[in-house]
């Protein structure tokens, strides 16, 4: 923790702001006093004390995790003795009102205090083949959905069979709710291959840009208009006497500026009656057709 406090001192002291004698840093709060440095466990403003619900359906072992987690800090992290105090009762108030039982916090800590044994070099490196080098006993690897009273069983009888088994829960909050940031509307995003169709025929124009199809179909509509030398849909549209449909211009992958070439000559290579300035598929792709 001394040298945590050295570097921290030496290292962020110039970057961040000391702000009422006290530096955050990740979940560190470095508070000066005079001379004296003390660390303890830093919280955003906004932080809500709201962790994985004790009553919530998943498995018991995700549950006591998180309440190890904090517990494990709030003993570690503090440099004072009546830091620890604090945030030991910090943390055991908020995961009381998360529904975590005390017997299951004094469960945990009475652990902690136990395997505070700290393994031999010689241990050390056994323990680092063993994990390794899983015995062969253990011929697989299952992830199921967590159900309370169905995935125990069925966990211990995969043990049992020598199938190493862990579980996640059906639903995440993640798949519940949108993500927050709205997403660009395709014509509006980089990186793209793009195809035009022909309102005329079966004709399509496969092309790629780093920037987005918007601009992009602008200069093609641009070029289309004053039959603009080089351009494959200008002399499609010219040529042909036919309209060409920007309305139905659509972006159809993406992909950065080394793979978007390739891109460019598969969708070429697999749409039918497609123009481009591409290469040719490189011959090894032929197969993939
Ligand atoms: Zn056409």
């Amino acid at each position: 923790m001394t040298l945590l406090t050295q570097l921290t001192l030496r290292y962020l002291s110039p970057l961040q702001k000391e702000n009422n004698s006290q530096i955050s840093f990740l979940d560190t709060l470095i508070t000066r006093k005079n001379v004296a440095v003390t660390i303890s466990v830093y919280r955003k403003p906004t932080h809500t004390d709201r962790y994985l619900d004790f009553n919530s359906h998943h498995e018991l072992k995700h549950k006591i995790s998180t309440a190890s987690t904090l517990l494990n800090r709030a003993l570690n992290l503090p440099s004072t003795a009546e830091g620890i105090r604090n945030e030991l009762t910090h943390v055991s108030n908020a995961l009381k009102s998360n529904g975590y039982p005390s017997a299951t916090m004094s469960n945990i800590l009475k652990k902690k205090s136990t395997s505070e044994v700290i393994p031999s070099p010689e241990e050390l490196v056994g323990m680092f083949f063993k994990w390794t080098d899983p015995p062969d006993s253990q011929n697989g690897f299952a992830v199921l959905p967590y159900i309370k009273g169905v995935t125990e069983p069925l966990t211990r009888i995969l043990n049992n069979n020598g199938i190493r088994a862990t579980t996640r829960p059906v639903k995440t909050l993640q798949q519940e709710f949108a993500s927050p940031k709205s997403r660009l509307p395709s014509d509006r995003q980089t990186n793209v291959v793009y195809k035009i169709p022909c309102a005329d025929c079966t004709w399509n124009y496969i092309g790629e840009t780093g920037r987005c199809l918007h601009t992009r179909k602008k200069e093609h509509i641009r070029n289309t208009k004053v039959f603009k030398s080089g351009s494959n849909i200008a002399s499609h549209a010219w040529l042909e006497g036919h309209t060409i449909d920007f309305e139905n211009a659509r972006v159809i992958d993406r992909g950065n500026s080394r793979v978007r070439k390739t891109l460019e000559s598969w969708h070429t290579a697999i749409t039918s009656q497609a123009d481009n300035n591409s290469k040719q598929l490189p011959r090894q792709y032929s197969i993939l057709l």
